[in-house]
């Protein structure tokens, strides 16, 4: 990050929007002085807010995400982790993909040459993918291989690929040129380690915003602090990413179950105890 000038954020925890998530996790708001606020799912729309202001046009933050998750069934879920969540002003969905394959080179040929004590007592042998990832799209692999195709694939595949091109919140831009199809990705590790990251264009538009919050039936008062930025044509035309940490040691080291790589995991469906 600091070779390519991207500047470190510090992260948001509270505040009355965050991440809608496309999928069910219990609620983790609280009322303060009446007040509902959200702990936080993801940085995503303070990303887009934070690269409004000058000087700002390439931005990270290793921010602490809280999502108490339903699915007690994977060995991939904490309720508390980190990401390292990156924005870039301007940026088109092959600009970040590109970045995102040079970040991964980087930290696995630095793992595999600087921790390779480690990675021998760890019994992990690890291989650098090389550029470009495999691209899949998430439509085809869908009809192939059914709703399972990350884990399909996950499991079939010798490298990290990516995945394009799925439906899901409304921030993630749809592609004008192909309506129905929307201008994101999904980082995906190999040997079943699964999902790494995920991110995309974004949506910026007002009348767009307003288009997808309605079709996902979200509760538009509850965002009201960001449609207005949007009302107000001031939102930035922004995109990308952002990884787990935790997940990026689970599959580096090669762990069985991510609780096995955090000091004080908490894990989805058990007590948590410190
Ligand atoms: P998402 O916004 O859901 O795509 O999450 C971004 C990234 O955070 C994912 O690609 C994972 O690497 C990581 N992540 C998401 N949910 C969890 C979780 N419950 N526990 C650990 N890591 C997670
Ligand atoms: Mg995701």
């Amino acid at each position: 990050m600091f070779s390519k000038e991207v500047r470190q954020i510090l992260p948001v925890i509270i505040s009355p929007i965050t991440d809608p998530l496309s999928h069910d996790v219990f609620d983790a708001g609280f009322l303060y002085f009446g007040q509902e606020l959200q702990l936080t799912k993801s940085m995503i729309l303070h990303k887009q807010i934070a690269l409004m202001h000058d000087g700002y046009d390439a931005i990270y933050a290793v921010s602490p995400c809280v999502r108490l998750e339903k699915d007690t069934t994977t060995s991939r879920h904490l309720l508390e982790f980190s990401q390292v969540d990156f924005e870039f002003k301007d940026y088109s969905k092959e600009d970040v993909m590109h970045f995102m394959e040079e970040l991964i080179v980087h930290v696995f040929s630095f793992v595999k040459d600087e921790c390779k004590y480690e990675l021998t007592e760890l019994g992990r042998s690890l291989s650098v993918p090389t550029t470009p990832f495999k691209v899949f799209d998430k439509d085809e692999v869908e009809e192939k291989l059914g709703i399972d195709y990350e884990k399909l694939l996950s499991e079939q595949e010798k490298h990290s690929f990516l995945i394009i091109s799925h439906e899901r919140e409304f921030y993630d831009k749809e592609d004008p040129v192909k309506p129905g199809k929307y201008l994101n990705y999904d980082l995906v590790y190999p040997e079943g380690f699964g999902e790494a990251l995920s991110g995309g264009e974004r949506e910026h538009e007002h009348e767009q915003i307003l288009k997808r919050m309605k079709r996902l039936g979200m509760d538009l008062e509850k965002y009201s602090s960001f449609v207005h930025l949007a009302e107000r044509g001031i939102l930035p035309k922004t995109a990308g990413a952002g990884f787990g940490v935790e997940r990026l040691v689970r599959y580096l080291t090669g762990a069985k179950h991510i609780k096995d790589v955090v000091l004080f995991p908490k894990v989805p469906g058990e007590k948590v105890v410190l």
